[in-house]
């Protein structure tokens, strides 16, 4: 079935729009003056020159191109991370709305989507996974499945139980093992949050598929610095629960027929 075009660009320009505040909350969440500035106060200044920008100069993507990546006033580069970030969320919010139409389970892609890469560019930045993503996303998740009735808000609040759980067990036997903290704080109310989109019984796949593509990132980064090094679990469990977000009905089905049909 065909989305109605202006479906299709109404989720892009909310796309934008969600990407541009995404871009205030990695700037500001990580930050240690965070006590100062929350999300919506101070109104946006540049890092340069601490002149504030118009909104003119704060339309998504549009004005970078048009100030060709420079501060209006000082003329100092602004990070090409911005248009970025803005363009990445419209085309995720396209890609959900092409997918799923018009229905809950876009508006919960788009916002596992967006809570997503906001978390895995802090992580890989900060080895950070700020609270607001966490706390934001599972109370949006069990909001969203509550128009599934009963049977699906208790699906997800078992999923988010179900993530917490098992990441707070791993990280209990991996302190055991290898003498020192194996999982942050912030995975594990990741997984809490994540559980709360993808339901109890997806969790394992996701901490499975986040486990696999960190292996294959992480260990030849490792084998060829040759040192330990910090492992932004963050960014490989963004991928997993992504990966299973999509395509978790799909793995589950061919594990059942794997293991039950054969
Ligand atoms: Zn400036």
């Amino acid at each position: 079935m065909a989305v109605d075009p202006i479906l299709l660009v109404g989720a892009g320009i909310l796309g934008l729009c969600v990407g541009s505040f995404l871009n205030v909350c990695i700037l500001r969440l990580a930050k240690e003056d965070r006590k100062q500035r929350s999300l919506f106060h101070p109104p946006s200044t540049c890092p340069r020159c601490g002149r504030r920008i118009a909104w003119r100069d704060n339309v998504p993507v549009v004005s970078w191109l048009v100030l060709r990546g420079r501060c209006r006033w000082c003329g100092q580069p602004i990070s090409i991370q911005y248009p970025i970030i803005e363009a990445v969320v419209a085309l995720l919010w396209i890609a959900a709305m092409v997918a799923y139409g018009p229905t809950v389970r876009f508006a919960a892609a788009a916002t596992l989507g967006t809570i997503l890469i906001g978390i895995a560019v802090t992580d890989a930045r900060h080895y950070l996974i700020p609270d607001e993503y966490n706390w934001t996303g599972l109370i949006i998740g069990l909001g969203l499945s509550l128009t599934a009735g009963v049977p699906g808000f208790l699906d997800k609040v078992a999923g988010a139980a179900a993530g917490f759980g098992l990441l707070y067990a791993v990280g209990l036997v991996g302190g055991w093992v290898f003498k020192e903290e194996a999982m942050g704080g912030g995975d594990i109310k990741m997984m809490a949050m994540v559980g709360a989109f993808v339901g109890w019984k997806l969790v394992l796949p996701t901490v499975f598929a986040g486990a696999l593509f960190g292996t294959l990132v992480y260990v030849p980064l490792l084998l060829l610095r040759k040192r330990k090094q910090h492992v932004p679990f963050g960014v490989f469990l963004a991928m997993g629960a992504a990966v299973v977000f999509v395509f978790g009905d799909a793995i589950l089905d061919w594990y059942k027929r794997f293991f039950w049909a054969g």
